[in-house]
C-alpha cells in the first residue's frame, strides 16, 4: 500500500536525552492515521503527530467501541537493524478484536505495511539499549458523530509508538499478587480475548485498591466461581508445578497473548511438559504446601516474562518455593530477549526485520 508521509520540522526528539525514559512518558514525532468510511478504508498517511478534533457525539466516547494493539520495535544489540516481534500476530488478533466489537478489519498485510512504515519513519526513537524499545500502539476507534447504540460508520485507525524503558526494572523483586475475590475482568461470552477500552477500564478501581493495600498486580480469576486462574493485570499467568508448566486455556475470557504463544513454543522446543488447563486456587495452595509450586511468571510485550512471587488469596499468602533450582522464568526471558535483540537464532520466524 502506498502511504504518504509528511515529516515534522520540529522534532522533539533531543526529549529523548534530556529525561529518563519511563513506559510511556514521551511520544514519538509522528501519528499514522487512516480513515474508514463509506464501506472501506481510505488512503493511511503518516504526519506530525497533533490532537484530533473530536465532536462529543464522537461515537467511540460514549459506547466504547474501540480496540487497540501493543507491540515493539527492537533495535538489534549487535547488527543496529531494527525488528518487529510475529507482527502477523499481532495483525490476526486485531482482526479478532475487531470481529467481537463490529469494526471493519485490517488486512494483515496493511497493517503490517502500517506498522512498518511508522517504524521507519521514528526509526531514530527507537532506544539502543538492550531492554528499552519502541512501544507501539495502534487504535482504531468509531469516528462518527452519532449517539444511537448501533456499529458507526466511520472509523479512525491511528498508531503513535512510544520509547519506552523496561516495564519492570531489572533487578526488580518479582511480584505479589492479589486474587481478587470479588471484581472480574471478563465473562464467558463478553469481550475478554479482545483487546478492547472497556476490559481495561472495567479493572482501574479493583487495581487502584490493590495498590493501595500493596499489591503489584492483581490475579484474575474465573467470574463464575471466583475459584480458577485467568490473568495477571495485563499478562497472560504461568506456574510450574513440579515439572509440569500450566497456563490457563484460552476459553475466551483470556487474551490470547503474543508472548503467552511464544512461551509455549520454546516450552515445546525444550522439551518442557506443559499443559493449558484450568488452575484452581485451592490447586496453587495445596502445591504450594507440598513445595510444589517451583515458579510463577506474567507474561506479555511490555514485560516480557515477569516473575511472580507470591498469590494473596482472602489474606492467605500462597508462595513459591524458595529452592525451585534453575529458573525457567529467566531462561524464557533470555530466550526471548535473545530473539527480538537479534543475537540468537530465530528457528520460528518470529522476526520481521524493517530495514
Ligand atoms: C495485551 C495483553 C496480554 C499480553 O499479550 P501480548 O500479545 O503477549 O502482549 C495479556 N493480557 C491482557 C489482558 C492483555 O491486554
Amino acid at each position: 500500500m502506498d502511504i504518504n508521509v509528511r515529516t515534522t520540522d520540529s522534532s522533539t526528539l533531543d526529549r529523548l536525552d534530556r529525561e529518563p525514559l519511563a513506559f510511556g512518558n514521551i511520544f514519538s514525532d509522528h501519528m499514522l492515521i487512516r480513515r474508514w468510511a463509506e464501506g472501506a478504508w481510505g488512503p493511511a498517511e503518516i504526519r506530525p503527530r497533533e490532537p484530533l478534533a473530536m465532536d462529543p457525539t464522537t461515537l467511540a466516547l460514549h459506547y466504547g467501541q474501540t480496540v487497540f494493539e501493543g507491540m515493539k520495535a527492537y533495535r538489534g544489540s549487535v547488527d543496529g537493524r531494527l525488528r518487529l516481534f510475529r507482527p502477523a500476530d499481532n495483525a490476526r488478533r486485531l482482526a479478532q478484536s475487531c470481529e467481537r466489537l463490529a469494526i471493519p478489519a485490517l488486512t494483515a498485510d496493511d497493517f503490517i505495511a502500517c506498522v512498518s512504515e511508522m517504524v521507519r519513519t521514528e526509526h531514530a526513537w527507537v532506544p539502543h539499549a538492550r531492554g528499552e524499545s519502541l512501544y507501539i500502539r495502534p487504535i482504531i476507534f468509531a469516528s462518527e458523530q452519532h449517539i444511537a447504540v448501533r456499529p458507526a460508520l466511520e472509523y479512525l485507525f491511528v498508531i503513535v509508538t512510544a520509547p519506552v524503558a523496561p516495564y519492570f526494572a531489572s533487578g526488580a523483586k518479582a511480584l505479589r499478587l492479589k486474587a481478587e475475590p470479588r471484581y472480574t475482568r471478563a465473562v464467558p461470552g463478553g469481550t475478554g480475548f479482545a483487546k478492547t477500552a472497556g476490559n481495561y477500564a472495567a479493572t482501574l478501581r479493583p487495581m487502584a485498591s490493590a495498590s493501595d493495600e500493596g499489591f503489584d498486580q492483581i490475579l484474575w480469576l474465573d467470574a463464575n466461581e471466583h475459584e480458577f486462574a485467568e490473568e495477571a493485570g495485563q499478562m497472560n499467568i504461568f506456574f510450574r508445578i513440579g515439572d509440569e508448566v500450566i497456563t490457563p486455556n484460552l476459553s475466551g475470557t483470556i487474551l490470547p497473548g503474543v508472548t503467552r504463544d511464544s512461551v509455549l513454543t520454546l516450552l515445546k522446543d525444550w522439551g518442557v511438559k506443559h499443559s493449558e488447563r484450568k488452575v484452581s486456587v485451592t490447586e496453587l495452595k495445596a502445591a504450594a504446601s507440598e513445595g510444589e509450586l517451583k515458579e510463577m511468571f506474567g507474561a506479555g510485550t511490555a514485560a516480557v516474562v515477569a516473575p511472580i512471587q507470591s498469590i494473596n488469596y482472602m489474606g492467605e499468602e500462597i508462595h513459591v518455593s524458595a529452592d525451585a533450582g534453575a529458573s525457567l522464568t529467566q531462561r524464557l526471558l533470555d530466550t526471548i530477549l535473545g530473539i527480538q535483540y537479534g543475537e540468537i537464532p530465530d528457528p520460528h520466524q518470529w522476526i520481521l526485520n524493517i530495514d
